[in-house]
């Protein structure tokens, strides 16, 4: 075992990934359609990810995967003749899934297809009506106020027919067959934090990972629709994963300069949720924890009663505590190099401690002889607590077989990453042996 197999992240790395970040900024993505299919081919250029199609009609558990969406254009004309709203400035404009429209309406009635938020008067909302078949426009409060009485022309050249679903998924061989999984949502359109922050970490990580020594662990990396996507994607392979899933998140949100946030699993006691408070808490950087009933993404899918995956969400500033979420405020400035590459450094973190996390048992009864194995010093010690030999001392009393790694590194007060050479090394005296 070597917790170390993963390389710190390269230099740049942060660069890296903003510039992927502003190159899928412009895309309009929805849960179906064109938008999706472009961004998971460019993200192809990262990572090896298998591109699948699930057809629309599909049944998946509760739920049917619908019509597949695109659109082209959209505009409103105003009483003057010019155009007051343009899909072409902002693909947040229109309402995701507005089924296509041509018309003529007077001010009262097109305001009744018409979104914006009172008190934040200069941005556009992300709006959507996936199940509803209606059409609108999204605009800054303070333009619709402006809007003057008269007759306005509406176009939204969009298409909604059968068609497909589509997703992405990479999984990374590991020695083993436990899996962690780690899942991301590609369907916003142009949004930079809550929407491609995830997806590029993702398939960072995915070719960080392919590029290291073989992991100990196999990785599971997914880039679904958010809801629908998980959904149908757990409906395909729930037993599979059930068998193999020993841990995972949902990546999302990870390009802000804010405090780190994990989102716990339903019950809150499962091994990710230890390993990610222990993680962060050994950090030394501010974090919070947030209940499972402040769930937003797709952990409402993944830890739903039934399915049960230990996936928690790990995130920066947590969605109902963003000013810009889901407006057209989270755009480039939003994201940060260094605020994502302070995540990729999290997130390895927190795969080298799922890495590292075993059972063992002692091999010996009672302690054995260390310092005829140089691991404990021939002088006797006066303090002794905060010392390597008591660091050993404390893995080899513990390590009864059903206590892991982790939990001796709680009860030891130490980081899991200052105790997992020292596994590794008892192990290879064969003092350690692992049982899981
Ligand atoms: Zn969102």
């Amino acid at each position: 075992m070597d917790y170390m197999r993963f390389p710190d992240a390269p230099e740049g790395l942060g660069s890296e990934m903003h510039d992927w970040i502003t190159r899928l900024f412009p895309i309009c993505r929805s849960i179906t359609g064109e938008g999706l299919r472009r961004s998971l081919r460019m993200l192809q250029e990262v990572a090896p990810i298998t591109v699948s199609e699930i057809s629309s009609g599909t049944k998946v558990f509760d739920w049917t995967v619908p019509d597949e969406w695109n659109i082209s254009d959209a505009f409103i004309i105003g009483p003057d003749g010019r155009r007051v709203i343009d899909f072409k400035d902002s693909n947040l404009h229109v309402v995701g899934y507005s089924v296509p429209f041509r018309g003529k309406l007077i001010r009262k009635e097109l305001d009744e297809h018409l979104f914006s938020i009172p008190d934040r008067p200069d941005t556009i909302p992300y709006v959507t009506s996936y199940y509803k078949r209606r059409w609108g426009f999204c605009l800054p409060h303070r333009l619709r106020e402006s809007l003057p009485d008269g007759e306005y022309e509406v176009v939204i050249d969009s298409t909604l027919r059968p068609g497909s679903l589509t997703f992405g998924e990479l999984v990374v061989e590991g020695q083993t067959t436990s899996e962690i999984l780690l899942s991301t949502y590609l369907c916003h359109p142009s949004m930079a934090n809550d929407q491609l922050s995830g997806p590029v970490l993702a398939a960072h990580l995915a070719r960080h990972i392919i590029d290291g020594p073989k992991p100990r662990l196999t990785y599971r990396f997914v880039f679904v629709p958010e809801t629908i996507g998980a959904i149908a994607y757990l409906s395909s392979s729930l037993e599979k994963l059930q068998r193999s899933v020993i841990g995972g998140y949902v990546i999302s949100s990870v390009g802000d300069s804010g405090d780190f946030s994990y989102i716990q699993t339903r019950m809150g006691d499962t091994q990710t949720d230890r390993l990610t408070a222990h993680v962060l808490k050994h950090s030394g950087k501010k974090f919070q924890l947030v209940d499972f009933l402040r769930r937003g993404s797709d952990e409402r899918q993944y830890c739903s009663p039934g399915v049960d995956l230990p996936v928690g969400g790990l995130m920066r500033t947590f969605y109902e505590d963003s000013d810009v979420y889901h407006t057209s405020e989270d755009d480039l400035t939003a994201v940060t190099p260094e605020a994502m590459e302070q995540s990729f450094s999290m997130y390895l973190r927190c795969l080298r401690a799922f890495e590292a996390n075993r059972k063992f048992r002692a091999t010996v009864p009672c302690e054995p002889q260390l310092s005829k194995r140089d691991l404990y010093p021939d002088l006797g010690e006066r303090d002794v607590c905060r010392s390597p030999s008591r660091a050993i001392l404390d893995i080899l009393a513990f390590a009864d077989g059903t206590h892991d790694l982790l939990w001796i590194a709680d009860r030891a007060e130490r980081p899991i990453w200052e105790l997992a050479p020292f596994a590794a090394r008892l192990e290879r005296e064969g003092l350690l042996a692992a049982v899981d």
